[in-house]
């Protein structure tokens, strides 16, 4: 593989923060990208049937750019050498040991097609002359990121759970941050158990709750101002608007975020974390990762 900068896109710089662009590793049997297939790597070829100009990877790949000199290229020889492989490759050959997908999409979304170790095949309809990402060994389950999905935009973690260990309070829950106004989206669908609207300041702390029955969980988002059509017994769904982004219980307008805290059980109130050092909720990640969202 090739090491070059490239401005990103803003999509790939989203992708990026999430971690997903980093290529994988370099089996150490693979050559560089050098225009021949060798194991251990992922293969483009021009053609179909494997003919033609090839170009070999060695790791995943968001974005491959469209103009020369920066794009990656067809390298081998024969028909399509030289050429930009971005929606332009026909067949290929997986030769490393993980699943490979290719995406119709930059960034490793849309429609795509799974060569597993050793496939050898045409791309199929969808994707001949459409390529537009390639990832190794890709995540079995598609996620999306809790810090995009609370805002249907990009937020970001300001404070993962127990973030503040080296205080006297115990974090527990995430914040997320996007800026003040911005749409707060429920992340799993629920009962509303409580809803304090609170104001801007530090005395003024405004909650959420939201209980999913099935995971017999609680949710709870603090810091936000809650929509004026909250109530108390109300099912909200996933994605549905809540709230916008505030400082309701935060000392500054310049720290507002939304505090969202998972709680075992049917829960009212967000647990204890100022001034008190015994952690009540688990780890969070493994309920995030069941309702499709990434720790990110
Ligand atoms: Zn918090």
């Amino acid at each position: 593989m090739r090491t070059i900068t490239r401005i990103l896109t803003a999509t790939t710089a989203a992708m990026a923060l999430s971690g997903t662009v980093l290529a994988t590793a370099t089996p150490a049997s693979a050559a560089n990208r050098d225009g021949v297939c060798d194991t251990g790597e992922f293969c483009y070829y021009f053609n179909s049937n494997n003919q033609g100009s090839v170009s070999d990877f060695t790791g995943s790949v968001a974005d491959y750019s469209t103009t020369q000199p920066t794009c990656y290229d067809f390298k081998g020889p024969g028909e399509g050498k030289g050429k930009c492989i971005k929606n332009a490759a026909a067949s290929a050959w997986n030769r490393s040991s993980k699943k490979v997908r290719v995406y119709f999409n930059t960034g490793n979304t849309g429609t795509y097609q799974d060569f597993a170790p050793g496939a050898k095949a045409n791309l199929n309809a969808s994707l001949k002359n459409q390529n537009a990402s390639h990832e190794f060994n890709p995540s079995s389950t598609t996620r999306t990121n809790m810090s995009f999905s609370l805002y249907a935009a990009a937020g970001s973690i300001t404070c993962g759970f127990d973030g503040y260990t080296s205080t006297q309070g115990r974090h527990e829950g995430i914040d997320i941050a996007r800026g003040i106004g911005s749409d707060v989206h429920n992340l799993v669908a629920g009962t509303i158990t409580n809803v304090q609207f609170g104001s801007t300041g530090r005395a003024g702390l405004s909650t959420i709750a939201v209980y999913n029955a099935a995971a017999n969980k609680t949710v709870i988002y603090l810091h936000s101002a809650p929509r004026s059509s909250l109530r108390v017994g109300q099912s909200v769904s996933r994605g549905q608007i809540i709230a916008d982004e505030s400082w309701h219980g935060v000392s500054s307008s310049s720290s507002a975020h939304t505090h969202v805290e998972m709680r075992p059980g049917r829960q009212t109130r967000a647990s204890k974390s100022v001034g008190d050092s015994t952690l009540d909720n688990p780890n969070p990640t493994s309920f995030w990762n069941s309702q499709g969202y990434n720790v990110r």
